[in-house]
């Protein structure tokens, strides 16, 4: 068998992996209580690719800077899942941004052109909500609106970018580099039949109720795809089952057990 070099490590630190809000306390003292933001290291290029900015960034921050000495200008890729405020919140806290010598491509799904990512993120970086505002920031910030597809990150890092089911439209993530996989996927719920599939109520229409189940069928189909024979997925497991059951379903989240199979299902090595 043949054993990866020790220089093309992929390394993944997780910073924060609560959604909705930050929980500090001691109920959280085993994972941590910041909301989402997990670092990727490759090791052989020196690359660093953050996906969200959750609260969990002002310590990946602070340790990037520690680690190059706090003299090296940073090269840095942050990709957002998307908007929702507990993926964003901690960018004002990411101390790379106030340095002249950090650059950093910020990469996002966006609804409309109206509502490109340099609007949403600069939205919370105003003065009713921060004191300071997006063009007081020091670093050089490049924003790249992201549609479904295939991108190349450069030194042989590629992206895939994939839709997943969340009421705002959100992004799941696939890095591949050297014959290894990361997969990202949060916030999302596997797909479903969003007609009445019951055919005792009034509201039944059967062609509306199979095309529903095609539909379905094959937005999982593209899912399963995606995530195949991954090293690693990252999927949202905001729910047990019963909770997911218990009238949450249509809310973006996935229960554990749907993560797990989401992972078994593609062939993925491991769940996190
Ligand atoms: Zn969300």
């Amino acid at each position: 068998m043949k054993l990866p070099a020790a220089t093309d490590r992929l390394q993944v630190t997780f910073w924060g992996v609560r959604g909705s809000i930050p929980t500090p306390g001691q109920e959280t003292s085993r994972y941590g209580g910041n909301t989402l933001c997990v670092e990727l290291g490759f090791s052989a290029c020196g690359r660093t690719i953050i996906v969200d900015a959750g609260s969990g960034i002002r310590r990946l921050g602070d340790d990037l800077l520690s680690r190059s000495g706090h003299s090296t200008g940073l090269a840095l890729d942050l990709l957002l899942s998307h908007t929702h405020l507990d993926h964003i919140l901690g960018l004002p806290f990411f101390s790379p941004l106030y340095r002249h010598d950090t650059r950093i491509n910020v990469y996002g799904p966006t609804i409309s052109p109206e509502d490109c990512l340099e609007e949403v993120i600069g939205g919370q970086l105003c003065y009713r909500y921060f004191p300071v505002r997006q063009t007081e920031l020091a670093a050089r910030i490049t924003y790249i609106d992201l549609r479904e597809g295939v991108y190349d990150l450069g030194d042989g890092i590629s992206l895939t970018a994939t839709y997943l089911n969340h009421p705002l439209l959100c992004m799941g993530y696939r890095f591949d580099w050297r014959g290894r996989s990361v997969c990202t996927a949060f916030d999302t719920e596997p797909f479903r039949n969003l007609f009445v599939t019951d055919p005792d109520d009034p509201a039944y229409d059967e062609i509306m109720a199979l095309e529903g189940d095609q539909a379905a069928r094959e937005a999982g189909q593209r899912m399963q795809s995606f995530f195949r024979g991954a090293d690693l997925l990252i999927h949202d497991g905001h729910y047990t089952e019963e909770e997911y059951r218990a009238g949450r379903a249509g809310w973006g989240h996935s229960s554990v057990e749907q993560a797990i199979h989401a992972a078994e299902s593609a062939g993925c090595r491991r769940l996190r």
